[in-house]
């Protein structure tokens, strides 16, 4: 248990105004967007919730693009709130092709159209920019749930074209859970202020917020704000910024590299069929036969979660563990897994090195 100093956690002053306006802007300019920001005061979980419930409503449309969990969850909002919803889904080891959501499109004529950029559960990585290239030419809305991408991978809302985009802190950006961010275009605004059955009143309103924060002079924040989490959240993202996005996400590149470089060696594949499909925040493996399954992972290496549970590994090189030492510690773990001789699991820290520096 680390020890901090209570005063640090408990004596904090009140958060300040200004402190919330500058983590709106420094969020904007990690989704390089000039659309509103809404920093909300829960995890990014809560985020997606009120995303789908302010954009579907009863005669929309939404093609809902599914290739891990937390899409399937984003579907059950959408048509609890009324959406008629077409469902693009995948076996979790695949991503989306271009193709198939341009066929999808043709067919179902969406509204919105609403992708997870990254799965940090199934290790893949969506073609967002192209997706959302497709769906403004369709005249949908483009909702982005880019919390697993950002900081890992370019989440460029304003070149792309996306009009809803949900981040939260505790992946890439290194930072905590318990507040997200949501940037918003002027088209996304209108479709949910449109809609009767958009969440007002509630801690899922994203109207709330623009009418009683962002479109005030805001100097009184609404509410009672989380003040660790909001201050930790501007820190990550005020570390993120000062070491460069591009850098950051240059680590993660590289780590996912050295992952599945360390692991190949070691004989195990990858989990994702198609390496064009490779997240940068997670690396993914199928789980070997025969590895005991009650095995003790450590340190960045964990199992799947749910019904991935015994069918992947994860390699979490997420966040400051995008980084050459923890990925060569997970490889040796990986290697003891398989029971891999101290030469073999030298070779594959090898490869996982040379992977590293390509
Ligand atoms: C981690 C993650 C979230 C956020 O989930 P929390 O339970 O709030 O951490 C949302 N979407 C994706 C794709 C994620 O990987």
């Amino acid at each position: 248990m680390t020890s901090l100093d209570p005063a640090a956690l408990l004596d904090q002053p009140p958060l300040g105004a200004a402190e919330l306006v500058e983590l709106e802007a420094l969020a904007a300019r990690i989704l390089r967007t000039t659309h509103d920001v809404v920093v909300l005061q829960a995890e990014a979980i809560l985020a997606l919730e009120a995303i789908a419930r302010s954009v579907a409503a009863r005669g929309r449309r939404a093609l809902n693009i599914v290739t891990g969990p937390y899409g399937r969850i984003f579907g059950d909002w959408l048509e609890q709130s009324g959406a008629e919803v077409t469902t693009l889904a995948v076996e979790f080891d695949h991503v989306v092709t271009v193709e198939q959501v341009a066929h999808v499109i043709e067919r179902s004529r969406p509204d919105i159209v609403a992708v997870v950029q990254a799965e940090a559960a199934t290790g893949g990585t969506n073609p967002v920019a192209e997706i959302a290239a497709l769906a403004r030419q369709a005249g949908a809305l483009v909702v982005v749930d880019a919390v697993a991408a950002v900081g890992a991978e370019p989440v460029a809302t304003d070149t792309w074209g996306l009009d809803i985009v949900a981040i939260g802190p505790q992946k890439g950006l290194a930072g905590p859970a318990g507040v997200s961010a949501v940037s918003i275009s002027e088209q996304a605004w209108a479709a949910i202020e449109s809609n009767p059955a958009a969440p007002r009143v509630s801690s899922l309103s994203l109207l709330d917020w623009r009418d009683e924060w962002l479109r005030t002079d805001r100097t009184a924040i609404p509410g009672t704000p989380s003040v660790l989490e909001t201050r930790a959240f501007t820190a990550a993202a005020r570390r993120v910024l000062g070491e460069g996005l591009p850098a950051v996400q240059d680590r993660h590149r590289r780590a996912a590299a050295a992952a599945v470089a360390g692991a190949r060696a070691l004989g195990l594949e990858p989990w994702q069929a198609d390496s064009a499909g490779y997240a940068p925040v997670v690396t993914t493996l199928r789980a070997p036969d025969g590895a005991p399954a009650d095995a003790v992972l450590g340190g960045i290496l964990s199992r799947g979660n749910g019904p991935l549970r015994n069918q992947l590994l994860r390699v979490n090189h997420t966040g400051r563990a995008a980084a050459l030492e923890p990925v060569l510690d997970a490889v040796a773990g990986l290697g003891t897994l398989l029971a891999a001789d101290g030469t073999r699991i030298a070779s594959a820290q090898d490869a996982a090195r040379e992977a590293w520096q390509r």
